[in-house]
């Protein structure tokens, strides 16, 4: 109750930065980032990018020492709520090697501690679902999609598909035929998403890594009925990894790359035109631009909460993206 208090003064829209560490065989130097208080990150030097450094606000800078249980220390009250019926969004933002798909699952070889937002998420909702169970009895179901080139394919099924979103005024936006898979557990969780991974790479090739060419998400509806009263209330929270946010490198954005690169450039600008026009409080919000705020219309505006993970890389190389990274945070908050 709390915190939601809190929240709605503070606005439904947080953005939180994270700093990847530099990765080991990689060659380290000077980060080109500096989280220099636990709101700001500055670029003391951004050499061709502009003269004098440069400071970003957060609503939360996490450097590259922050644990997998720090992030999700932040984050916890957000997806809480969504027992209470509230709809949440969770966003991983950046350039392919950032650390978007460390924060959201983990690294790729999953220990406890590396265990990320998702399976977190998961876990806290099975263990407060439980605690309340005297009280209200929760029904927990998970579906896991991917959007690449405007198609909505379920992860959940080994073939390829096509998927249609769908808006009714009973049910609100969803994906009628994507599977949707009762979970009890983080261990069914870790297995559903280690399927979903496995046919996520169905049709990609080495050159063609789709992972970082597509967004996925894992959505999470939570049914409660009050065992008193018998009053029921759902809740839906989308977990959601997008494509890499880099530009296409322009000598090899031709035929299929080119294709892919214009619908991620398009389906970005598209959700941050949807952030920032509501963080703007303005009457229009342009959900129609594109099938991800299509598909997360409901979750996005209103009552719902919205958390945008902006992921930096230390490198000086990745210089240009950062950059670019930080003016799309600029605008979403
Ligand atoms: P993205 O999904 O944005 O393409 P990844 O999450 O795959 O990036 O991260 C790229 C590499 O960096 C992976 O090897 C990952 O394990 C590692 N990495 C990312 N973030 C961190 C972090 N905070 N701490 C340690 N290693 C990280
Ligand atoms: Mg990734």
């Amino acid at each position: 109750k709390l915190y939601n208090q809190v929240q709605d003064l503070k606005g439904n829209i947080r953005v939180y930065c994270r700093v990847r560490p530099f990765l080991p065989g990689q060659p380290s130097g000077l980060s080109v980032v500096e989280a220099t208080d636990d709101q700001t990150l500055t670029i003391p030097n951004p050499g061709k990018y502009g003269k004098g450094k440069k400071s970003f606000n957060f609503n939360k800078v996490f450097g590259p020492s922050a644990s997998q249980e720090q992030v999700f220390s932040d984050t916890q009250p957000l997806i809480r709520s969504v027992l209470d019926g509230y709809n949440v969004c969770i966003f991983a933002y950046g350039q392919t090697g950032s650390g978007k798909t460390y924060t959201m699952t983990g690294p790729k070889e999953l220990t406890t501690e590396g265990l990320g937002v998702n399976y977190r998420a998961l876990g806290d909702l099975f263990q407060i679902s439980e605690q309340r169970k005297d009280s209200i009895c929760y029904e927990i179901y998970v579906q896991m999609i991917e959007i690449y080139n405007e198609q909505v394919r379920d992860l959940l099924v080994t073939d390829v598909n096509t998927l249609e979103i769908r808006n009714n005024s009973s049910n609100g936006v969803n994906v009628p035929n994507a599977n949707l898979v009762p979970v009890t557990s983080t261990t069914e969780v870790i297995h559903l998403m280690t399927l979903g991974h496995k046919n996520r790479t169905v049709g990609s090739t080495a050159m063609n890594d789709r992972s970082s060419r597509s967004h996925s998400c894992l959505t999470v509806h939570v049914q409660g009925r009050d065992l008193t009263s018998g009053s029921t209330l759902r809740g839906c929270m989308h977990l959601v990894d997008l494509a890499g946010s880099e530009r296409a490198d322009k000598s090899e954005a031709i035929g299929d790359r080119l294709k892919e690169a214009q619908h991620i450039n398009r389906s970005l600008s598209a959700l941050g035109d949807v952030i920032s026009s509501l963080a703007q409080k303005q009457s229009h919000v342009p959900y129609r631009n594109s099938k991800l705020t299509q598909l997360l219309q409901d979750s996005l505006g209103g009552q719902a909460k919205t958390l945008m993970f902006v992921h930096i890389s230390p490198e000086p190389d990745a210089l240009g993206e950062t950059i670019s990274t930080l003016k799309f945070a600029e605008r979403v908050s």
